[in-house]
């Protein structure tokens, strides 16, 4: 556009770039479908693995969405936002990263397409909204009920959450730790139970077999016994919690004490002493037989400590000292002056433990332990941390499922079950809003598609099977991707909580409907970069 002199008027900064209409849609499009695309192979039990390396060099062996997504390093911003589902899943759920960015991809593309048919924009995004919201009715009907009681089903739903990762190896194990961390720390408030994921401390060791994994009930602390002379293992242990050092105060600045007399030199030392030995005293009347200390502790004071068997420890991180006072019901104490009996924590045993190459100190055997702590090995770094990962969607799974109380079967078949239902829906609309809910139930079956693509399956004659199946009112009808077989996923207990399942279609929907409202984008001259694929020549003329 020009004016009437002809002269250009510029209303962006310089070196700004921006693409409108169709470009800016189908740019944005292409990325999502792009970071679709990445992390699809790794879906399911038979997904395979990434290996990212960092700019230093650093290597992370994983199969978890989220994970590949945050390593790369995106910077497209239509590609950011798909990441940026893969996020909020994480948050939210811990897991299903993987589901919710290829729905978001297969929701996009679909819409593409109607997009080549001159559908407009807004007929999609409302097509796909109401869709959405069919979808989350349905859930809500088909999905079956669970609670903190169902101890083989939320076992189920650990062991699914890790097939295919890392960890399936010993996937018996540690979906019993799972359950058993998460039911040690779960709490009853008014008929509510709530669980906080923090109280789950995950400690990682290498040196050991996957299966060599163990659940502490209690607190394991990366640190060791400070003195050869105190015990190695406490029973019945009364534990003080401190967060001050148990030091005499050296002073902010640097002093100078004057000594003039070489008696008065001995005096000042024994007035030090006995300062330390105080406050051993302290701990000692107060009955405690391990020292948990976040600051430093002189070495006198371990001295002091050994002569009176008493156990301690230094340099203890925060967070551990508040999980601590979770596990043992003691207080962190600042002042020794202030201590009583009252403020003790309680572990049946504290001891010194060698595990790999590291010390350790484990305070475990806790009375009604409301942290604990899962010890995952494995060979090496790179096997640790994937197991970690799968652990902790096990986790987030087992606490979705018990905060909902609802749960699902997976192996496409509810993905399947909604496109079914989706798609009778869809006749109740005219025209074009029902082609748009129909695309949205074409791609909820990226999923058993996608399993079955990755299982080296035929993808169209799995999933006809699959459909007849459904038809014929099998709705937890699945893929079994060891055989190509159908199967029922839920008595093959391959069980999901639903919160997966809404959570991915929720973010899946919003984020497609939000690049899909996008018709122009300007990018100010600082991002440019980012605007990979933007056509050059910089802001048009207006
Ligand atoms: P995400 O990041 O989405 O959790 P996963 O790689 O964990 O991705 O794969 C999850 C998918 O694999 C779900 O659709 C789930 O139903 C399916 N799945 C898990 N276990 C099995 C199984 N034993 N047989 C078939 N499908 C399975
Ligand atoms: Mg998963």
């Amino acid at each position: 556009m020009a004016n009437s002199n002809q002269q250009p008027i510029y209303i962006l900064a310089e070196n700004s770039k921006r693409t409108t209409g169709k470009d800016a849609q189908r740019n944005n499009i292409m990325a999502a479908k792009i970071v679709a695309e990445t992390v699809r192979t790794t879906l399911g039990p038979k997904g395979m693995d990434k290996m990212l390396v960092s700019s230093l060099g650093d290597i992370i062996v994983t199969n978890d969405g989220v994970t590949i997504l945050e390593e790369m390093q995106i910077e497209h911003p239509g590609a950011k936002m798909v990441v940026e589902v893969a996020k909020t899943q994480e948050n939210e759920v811990g897991d299903g990263t993987t589901t919710a960015v290829i729905l978001a991809g297969e929701l996009l593309k679909n819409a593409e397409a109607l997009l080549d048919k001159e559908i407009h924009p807004t007929v999609i995004t409302k097509g796909y909204r109401m869709a959405a919201e069919r979808a989350h009715e349905i859930l809500n009907i088909i999905s079956e009920s669970v609670d903190e009681k169902s101890i083989d089903k939320l076992k189920s739903i650990a062991a699914t959450a890790m097939v295919g990762k890392g960890a399936e190896s010993a996937k018996e194990l540690l979906s019993e730790i799972a359950v058993k961390a998460v039911k040690q720390v779960l709490e009853k408030k008014d008929n509510k139970v709530t669980v906080n994921k923090d109280n789950i401390k995950i400690e990682k060791k290498t040196g050991a077999g996957i299966k060599e994994s163990e659940l502490v009930l209690g607190i394991t602390i990366d640190k060791e016994k400070l003195h050869p002379g105190m015990p190695d293992v406490v029973r019945d242990a009364k534990i003080v919690l401190i967060d001050s050092a148990l030091e005499v105060k050296s002073t902010e600045i640097d002093t100078k004490i004057q000594i003039d007399d070489p008696s008065k030199m001995q005096a000042f030392l024994d007035m030090e002493e006995r300062m330390l030995k105080d406050m051993v005293e302290k701990i000692k009347k107060s009955g405690a037989k391990v020292v948990i200390c976040q600051k430093g502790i002189d070495d006198l004071v371990q001295h002091y400590l050994a002569r009176e068997d008493i156990y301690a420890v230094r340099r203890v991180k925060r967070s551990d000292m508040e999980k601590l006072v979770r596990a043992t019901g003691g207080k962190i104490i600042t002042k020794l002056n202030d201590l009583t009996e009252k403020d003790l924590g309680f572990a049946g045993r504290v001891s010194a433990k060698k595990v790999g190459d590291e010390d350790m100190t484990y305070v475990e055997e806790c009375k009604d332990a409301k942290a604990v702590t899962i010890l995952v090995r494995g060979g090496t770094e790179h096997v640790v941390d994937e197991v970690e990962r799968a652990v902790k969607d096990a986790i987030g799974d087992i606490c979705a499922a018990i905060d909902v109380g609802k749960i699902v079967a997976g192996a496409g078949s509810v993905e399947l079950e909604l496109a079914r239902e989706i798609r009778a829906y869809s006749t109740s609309f005219s025209g074009r809003e029902q082609l748009a809910v129909q695309a949205f139930a074409d791609a909820l079956e990226v999923i058993p598609i996608t399993l079955a693509e990755n299982a080296g399956l035929d993808p169209i004659d799995t999933l006809t099977e699959l459909k007849a199946s459904h038809e014929k009112g099998e709705k937890w009808a699945g893929l079994n991707v060891y055989t190509g077989k159908v199967m029922n996923a839920w008595s093959e207990g391959v069980l999901e909580p639903l919160k997966i399942k809404t959570q991915a279609i929720k973010s899946a929907t919003e984020v497609a409907e939000m690049i899909l409202r996008i018709d122009d984008v300007l990018a100010s001259s600082g991002s440019s970069k980012n605007m990979s694929g933007m056509p050059p020549g910089g802001m048009p003329e207006m």
